[in-house]
């Protein structure tokens, strides 16, 4: 197996990992997020890191320099009336790493046996990241 091979491979898993998690972290965006006076989803979050970017190229997936930096402190370009319009996958990874405290405590109180799995399936996917990476990122969860 070639290293772009592996490489495909670890950040499929990771494409479906993050399909896993999201119907979860759907639901409960779904409780807190209407009611928030300060969304999250501003223009210098939608903007890909380095790691994010070596994701795609890894899927085959070329991202712009247009998509990489936008900067500011408008709301982001991918938000919409109905919230963010990018498949999970397709977001920053800080997008799906970012809990604030409102969704934390919806997603602690949610049963403990689906929020256990959450929390593996999250840990699952920042491994996967790192192995991908070579970063260093912390467990979140
Ligand atoms: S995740 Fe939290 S901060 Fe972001 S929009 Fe939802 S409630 Fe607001
Ligand atoms: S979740 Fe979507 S809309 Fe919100 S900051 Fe990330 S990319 Fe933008």
């Amino acid at each position: 197996m070639t290293p772009a091979d592996k490489a495909f491979e670890i950040a499929e898993e990771m494409r479906e990992t993050f399909n896993l998690l999201s119907p979860f972290i759907e639901k409960h965006t779904s409780i807190v997020c209407p009611d928030c006076d300060k969304v999250c989803c501003a223009e210098r979050h939608g903007c890909y890191d380095g790691d994010d970017i070596f994701f795609f190229k890894a899927l085959g997936i070329d991202v712009s320099q247009e998509v990489i930096n936008t900067g500011g402190n408008g709301p982001c370009r991918f938000i919409s009336e109905k919230g963010c319009v990018l498949e999970r996958w397709k977001r920053p990874f800080r997008c799906t790493h970012f809990f604030c405290d409102a969704l934390l405590k919806s997603l602690e109180n949610d049963n403990a046996k689906l929020y256990r799995a959450f929390v593996e399936y999250f840990r699952h996917l920042i491994r996967l990241r790192q192995k991908l990476t070579g970063g260093t990122d912390i467990n979140h969860v």
